[in-house]
């Protein structure tokens, strides 16, 4: 019998999951830069036009790499589809224009990444969307919110930038609860240690820019779930507003899923070290870290994810002494990006979250000595000894 692709584990998933290969029996993927398909006759043209007969048409509606990076991603998320945008705030911005029209509401935890803040503070209302935040971790602000018009759930977790933990089904069931769809951004977490779709979310969205190229290439992005909510809530923006995902990127994209379980593992194994050695150091006032026991929602984050991930936060009580931490770094860079190959540091009150209004600020805790570090590939005892030295020099 032939193996059903499903059953296999996730490392096969990663390496083999949606390969579709030529007459030419590549091994590596191929790479199709064509923006449109000839048909063999008008009344094949006219059959594709009409969905009775499969084959692409154009790429802003799909293209073969593209797809096979759509079907690896579906296949390790456990999603019956996937569709590839060109960024993760493409992903973001499609997956809630695509739920929502004038006159419904949406919910939000209120720890989230800066853009996403924004098209919920300053865009979604411009068409007449409702917008309510609220504190993610406190289920009965949840239900509280919920007003006749609600009509989707928004969820970062872990969130940016102090990685606060959401119980996903317990918000899942209030969403259902509710009739209104929940929508988790998993890119902390990455596909390789939470699966929000098995949890009870119905649309998962990321930015394939961070762990899935994990090498600081292309941007990419893409937004997953059942077919037929894909299909109804998604299939027309996604033709007719064009925010594809261009094939060069989705071939980048699939080979760095080849490698996206080795990379996260060794990255999170890496982080672990750092945020004990940023823990103990006595210039640190807090630290937290999702594969830390002091972590606040260490018993949720048991249930739901199955590894720490890269990403710790630590306070050093001021702007000068976090200052002082970036600029005597010598590995590891200062940049706002996370999941690369590359250690990385930022200070998200003058960066990622300076268009943040301070009260919103003040709400999640995020105050001015606060650094963020993405744990990359090196090794863990030079990072640590990065680390430990920056800390001595804050
Ligand atoms: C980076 C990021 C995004 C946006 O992704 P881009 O690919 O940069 O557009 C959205 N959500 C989270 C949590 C992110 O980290």
């Amino acid at each position: 019998m032939a193996e059903d692709p499903r059953d296999w584990n996730l490392e096969t998933k990663l390496v083999r999951g949606g390969l579709m290969r030529t007459e030419y029996g590549e091994i590596s993927e191929a790479l199709f830069l064509t923006q449109s398909f000839a048909y063999d006759s008008a009344a094949a043209a006219d059959a594709r036009f009409a969905g009775e007969a499969p084959g692409f048409i154009y790429q802003r509606f799909g293209n073969p790499t593209t797809q096979m990076f759509e079907d690896r991603l579906a296949l390790l998320e456990g999603a019956e589809l996937c569709r590839a945008t060109s960024s993760g705030m493409s992903a973001v911005h499609v997956a809630l224009t695509g739920l929502l029209r004038a006159g419904d509401h949406l919910v939000a935890g209120r720890a989230l990444f800066g853009s996403c803040r924004w098209i919920i503070s300053e865009w979604l209302p411009r068409f007449g969307v409702e917008v309510t935040y609220v504190d993610a971790t406190d289920l009965e602000a949840w239900k509280n919110a919920v007003r006749p018009n609600t009509r989707c759930f928004l969820v970062e977790s872990p969130a940016n930038p102090l990685l606060e933990v959401t119980a996903i089904g317990a918000v899942a069931e209030i969403a259902r609860a509710a009739g209104a769809r929940l929508v988790v951004d998993n890119v902390f977490a990455t596909p390789v240690f939470q699966k929000p779709l098995a949890l009870g979310a119905d649309i998962v969205v990321y930015s394939a820019t961070k762990h899935i190229d994990g090498q600081g290439r292309v941007l990419g992005g893409a937004i997953l779930g059942s077919e037929a909510l894909m299909l109804e809530a998604y299939k027309d923006i996604l033709r007719h507003t064009g925010p594809a995902l261009s094939p060069f990127n989705a071939w980048v994209l699939l080979k760095g899923l080849e490698t996206l379980d080795l990379r996260v593992r060794r990255q999170s194994d890496n982080a672990a070290v750092v945020a004990d050695a940023v823990a103990a150091h006595a210039k640190v006032r807090k630290t937290v870290y999702c594969g830390r026991p002091d972590h606040p929602q260490a018993a949720i984050i048991a249930n739901q994810m199955s590894g720490g991930g890269n990403v710790l936060a630590f306070d050093l009580g001021s702007r000068e002494a976090a200052w002082r931490f970036l600029d005597a770094l010598q590995i590891v860079d200062i940049s706002n990006n996370l999941g690369d190959a590359k250690s990385m540091a930022t200070h998200p009150c003058t960066t990622t979250h300076r268009s943040m209004p301070a009260e919103e600020r003040e709400a999640i805790g995020l105050t001015e000595g606060w650094v963020r570090m993405s744990v990359g590939l090196e090794s863990a005892v030079d990072l640590q000894r990065d680390v430990e030295r920056a800390l001595d020099a804050a």
